[in-house]
This record gives C-alpha cells, structure tokens and sequence, in this order.
C-alpha cells in the first residue's frame, strides 16, 4: 500500500500516523478458518527533504521500507545513511576498499564469560572504522553497503586474519581465549570461506578448535543446501561454529539439528526484554532446547545483573553483554582482563 499524507503538519507527526496505520492491521486476520497475523513493515520519504518528485519520493520510501523488513522494525524514515545505492554511500565504500588496504580498521573485544565457574572464555572481535573525517564508524553502518558491493570478503579477510593474529598473541601469553569472528551472509558462498580460514590459520597458526566462526539462522536458511555444504567444509578443518542472533530468524529445527554448530547465541532482543514474561519463557526454551541438542548456549546483551542472575538460574552455560562489558579496544581490553574478576584459564 502507498499512504500520501499531503497536509502532514509536521515531522513528529508521522509517527501518530504510522501507530494508526499499526492499530488498523492489529486484528488477527481469518482466511478459511486459518488466524494470520499480520506484521506491517513501513518506509517513510519526506517531501521536499527526500526527493522533489514522486518517483523519487516513491523509490526512497522503498528503500526506507526494505531497512524496516531486514531489521524487523515497524518504520524507517528515509535517510541516504541507509541507502545503498546513495551516491555518498558509493564513495564511502571506496574509502572502505583504501581503509581495509590502509589497516584503517580496527577490532574491538568483547569478553564472553562462563555463568558456572566465573571464568572467562573468550572474546568476540567487532569490527570497526576509524575514518578520518568522520571518525569511529560503526559496523552496521558499513557493512549491509558492503555485502552489496562486493567488498564484504575483503572485510571478512580482513577480520579473520587480524583476529586470529590476536589470539596468537594471547595464545604466546598463556591465555586460553576462544576468538569468535562474524561471518556475514554473502562470505558464505563457493567456498570463498574455506580457503580463506584455512590460509588465515596457516599464516597466523593459531589453534583451530579456539576459532568460533558466528553466522546468523537467517545467513543459513537463505540457501541452505549451500550453506550446509560451506559450513561442513570449515569445520573439517576443526573450527566451531554458533549460531548467531538464534531466534528471530526463521529456524527450521530439522536444519539446526542437522548442522555442524557447537553454540547458540540467544539474540540480544530477548535478554534486554527477559523481565517480560514472554521473552523469559522463550529463553527458557531455549536454553533447554539447545541443551537437548548437546550445544553450548549463549545469552547475548546481558545488560544487567537481573538478567545475569536469572540466566544463572536457568542454567544457561554463557553470557556477554554491557553487564559484563562492552566491546573494548585492545589495549583497555587487556587492562579489563587484568582487573576482572572473570579471569581467563592459563593454556
Ligand atoms: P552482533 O554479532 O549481534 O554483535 C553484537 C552487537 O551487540 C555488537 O554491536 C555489540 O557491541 C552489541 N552489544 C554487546 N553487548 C550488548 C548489550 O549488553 N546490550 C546491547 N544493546 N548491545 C550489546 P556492534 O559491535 O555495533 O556490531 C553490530 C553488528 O555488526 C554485529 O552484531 C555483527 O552482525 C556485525 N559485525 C560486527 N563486526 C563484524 C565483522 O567483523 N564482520 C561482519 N561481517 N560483521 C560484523
Ligand atoms: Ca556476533
Ligand atoms: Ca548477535
């Protein structure tokens, strides 16, 4: 549906019409005696700010619309940060090409801890941009611009090599950390995956079984004869792998059962929200679920010691997230280490 507002008196007014617009397709909807639930998803362009015409105001709008499908958002308003095919877009991805030749990139650490014996188990490396001009840059604003132009397995290349390179050195320190890397979506394919773990960990020898590759339900399930494939591929060369953001994608438990995965990461969503009780009973099902298939299971965004406490009790094995630490550079990384009281087990 297209929606025209041409008497919209001012910005913050579109947000009353977008909660109509919600409340209006709230009733569950019967077709031959089948309840569906409708989840709208909306894209707003403004005139004149977005565009002068309506095919360009049509064309933002849909580009605003596909952000709100993949980040599962009820609306998005336009913003050319957001849009791929946005000229500024096309020549940050050029300096993004420089910047991973340049090593303007850099990793930060976030610690993940055992809820059972207060030890640390390892890390996850998250990327980040230090541009010149506009300073630190978060991944969510570069990489969905990468995976569309290509540049995504340079990035992925990028990640795994310095990554690894990192958890050599803790390894020389001592500390037996586990390093788990992202693997977006479009790193999947042709074995373009295999190859390059397999050279990152030649050139860099670091342990394999301490490298967790983390890849989301929703990477796998976009094709996952290909996927299952790749995945089995890598894991012959003794990496583990999670399940990243685990529930909110579409999981096919068949699937799950079936792929080469040692740990889920329950997604972040549910652990902020775990004092609802409907998010508390689907962690709880998950930590069951997971452990009734053997896997390792992860709560991600604990952000408080509530949350910490109840995933405690529910016997979930790990946790990361602000309560325990944010994602820090390395160097403050290695001083939170040394202050923690979660502290890493010697190799
Ligand atoms: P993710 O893999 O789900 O990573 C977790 C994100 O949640 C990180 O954001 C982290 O800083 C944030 N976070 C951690 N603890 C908490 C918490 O307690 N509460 C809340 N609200 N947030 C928390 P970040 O670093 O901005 O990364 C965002 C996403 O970018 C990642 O989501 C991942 O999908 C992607 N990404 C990050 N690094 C890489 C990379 O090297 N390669 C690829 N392909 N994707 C990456
Ligand atoms: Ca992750
Ligand atoms: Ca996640």
């Amino acid at each position: 549906f297209a929606v025209l507002l041409p008497r919209l008196a001012r910005r913050d007014d579109i947000e009353l019409v977008v909660r109509k617009i919600l409340d209006a397709l709230k009733p569950v909807v019967t077709l031959t005696d089948i309840p569906l639930e409708v989840r709208p998803a909306i894209g707003v362009a403004l005139y004149p700010d977005h565009g002068t015409d309506a095919s360009m105001l049509y064309q933002h709008a849909d580009v605003a619309l596909n952000v709100s499908k993949t980040k599962h958002q009820a609306y998005t308003i336009y913003d050319s940060a957001i849009d791929v095919y946005d000229p500024q877009r096309l020549s940050l991805m050029a300096e993004l090409r420089l910047a991973i030749a340049t090593d303007q990139l850099q990793l930060h650490y976030q610690p993940r801890i055992d809820l059972r014996n207060r030890s640390l188990a390892g890390v996850e490396a998250l990327v980040r941009w230090q541009h010149p001009k506009r300073g630190l840059i978060p991944p969510d604003d570069f990489s969905p611009a990468a995976e569309k132009t290509g540049l995504i397995d340079e990035l992925t290349l990028w990640v795994l090599h310095k990554a690894m390179l990192q958890g050599k050195h803790w390894e020389a320190q001592g500390l037996s950390l586990e390093m788990a890397v992202n693997i977006s979506t479009r790193s999947l394919h042709e074995m373009f995956l295999v190859s390059s773990v397999r050279e990152a960990l030649k050139q860099t020898a670091f342990a394999p079984q301490r490298l967790i590759l983390e890849v989301t339900e929703s990477a796998i399930m976009l094709d996952p004869v290909n996927s299952m494939r790749e995945l089995e591929a890598v894991h012959e060369l003794g990496v583990q792998f999670a399940i990243d953001d685990f529930g909110i994608g579409y999981s096919s438990l068949a699937y799950l059962r079936q792929l080469p995965v040692e740990h889920i990461k329950i997604d972040k969503s549910f652990i902020i929200n775990m004092h609802d009780p409907k998010n508390g009973a689907i962690v709880r099902g998950t930590v069951e679920l997971g452990h009734s298939l053997g896997l390792n299971v992860v709560a991600e965004g604990v952000e408080d010691k509530a949350a910490y406490t109840s995933l405690k009790l529910l016997g979930c094995d790990q946790a990361q997230g602000y309560y325990i630490s944010r994602a820090l550079p390395l160097s403050t990384f290695n001083d939170w280490m040394s202050k923690s009281r979660w502290k890493a087990k010697t190799a």
